[in-house]
């Protein structure tokens, strides 16, 4: 069997390591960053009133209007810009990648960033190009222009603000990335609930930039809905590789009321962003600890040489999943990323991280 498997499964595909999600149960789930607020119980029950009148029987709307209006005004996009839905922003980037894939043909972004840019690039035959970031995780804008003209990339994905690092780029160095780009730049902002920043009102400036978001780290990430915003001709090309149904109904009917009750979700980003505050000056103050500016909902840390493991197994064990990204990239040696969450859950992570050290 497995010379039949050798034979016919693409060597690329052979050669990706599936992606690992660690089993979280019966401890603080740090590692994902999920918000960790769940929804008041009268909005539990409107939405199951609403759920009530979902029709399982009939395929979804295969284009989910009702939804795209909503989310085109909670976009604030203008309406002569496209959008186009998601299973989330993963089979978003790898809707772009298809549309964009073939042989020789490069995908780039700096690193280190978002794992999925590089594993689907790579299970689409396409090459993907890595620019390092500086030590201090800022873009190196004179080693991705010179990469851009040497490669020519069909695409270059910018997570703003980047995953794992937290940090948002300098808006002018994105800038010059998009006039030099010979290609697409798509800024995929999944943590803007907790920056701020976005670059939806550029849309109409550039004829190479998409905006991307999602909804799962503003607290809808079991929903499974990305979007996709840019200029229709890019939009109406990409959507034609997108299967019919790809939101299903509970998501398209759940994403809706979600969005009307909107101030909800804002108010636990608000509270996220003032415990990711709080929670960083605390591990400043913490010995052999390095903490990076953070825009996300997140805080990367960098240990004592060598320590990493140590101290993501000595909280393990203390019942609270963390990433340990030590060993992922060179520039992430010795780093873990934390997850804000409630505010005892980030005490019981604080005292353990204080025995452990
Ligand atoms: C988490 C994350 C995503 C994934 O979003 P989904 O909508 O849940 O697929 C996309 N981009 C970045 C940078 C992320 O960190």
């Amino acid at each position: 069997m497995s010379s039949k498997v050798d034979k016919w499964i693409r060597p690329e595909v052979r050669a990706l390591r599936a992606y690992q999600v660690p089993d979280a149960k019966g401890l603080i789930k740090l590692d994902a960053m999920e918000n960790p607020y769940s929804w008041p119980p009268e909005l539990v029950e409107a939405w199951l009133t609403r759920l009530r009148g979902v029709t399982l029987n009939r395929y979804p709307d295969p284009r989910a209007r009702e939804l795209a209006i909503r989310l085109t005004d909670y976009l604030g996009l203008a309406p002569d810009q496209g959008l186009i839905l998601g299973n989330g922003s993963d089979e978003l980037i790898q809707l772009v990648i298809l549309a964009l894939a073939a042989p020789g043909r490069v995908v780039m972004a700096p690193e280190p960033t978002f794992v999925m840019y590089r594993m689907i690039a790579g299970f689409a035959g396409m090459d993907y190009y890595p620019v390092a970031l500086r030590s201090d995780f800022a873009l190196d804008l004179p080693a991705v222009k010179a990469a851009m003209e040497r490669l020519q990339p069909a695409v270059v994905f910018l997570a703003y603000p980047n995953n794992p690092t937290g940090n948002l780029w300098d808006e002018l160095d994105l800038t010059e990335v998009l006039r030099a780009a010979p290609g697409l730049v798509v800024i995929d902002e999944a943590y803007y609930p907790f920056a701020g920043r976005s670059w939806i009102s550029e849309l109409g400036s550039y004829d190479n930039l998409l905006v991307m978001r999602t909804v799962s780290k503003l607290g809808l990430a079991g929903l499974r809905l990305g979007m996709l915003a840019g200029p229709p001709a890019w939009i109406e090309q990409i959507d034609k590789l997108r299967l019919p149904y790809n939101i299903n109904v509970l998501t398209q009917v759940t994403a809706a009321f979600a969005l009307e009750h909107g101030s909800v979700l804002d108010e636990q980003a608000a509270a996220i962003c003032a415990e990711r505050d709080r929670l960083g000056r605390t591990l400043m103050a913490l010995p052999g600890l390095e903490v990076f500016p953070s825009q996300a909902n997140f805080l990367l840390l960098r240990t004592a040489p060598g320590r990493a493991g140590e101290i993501f197994e000595g909280l393990l064990h203390r019942g609270v999943l963390i990433k340990n990204l030590d060993g992922s990239a060179p520039a992430l040696a010795d780093c873990l990323r934390v997850t804000v969450g409630r505010p005892e859950e980030n005490e019981a992570f604080l005292n353990a991280l204080r025995e452990i050290l």
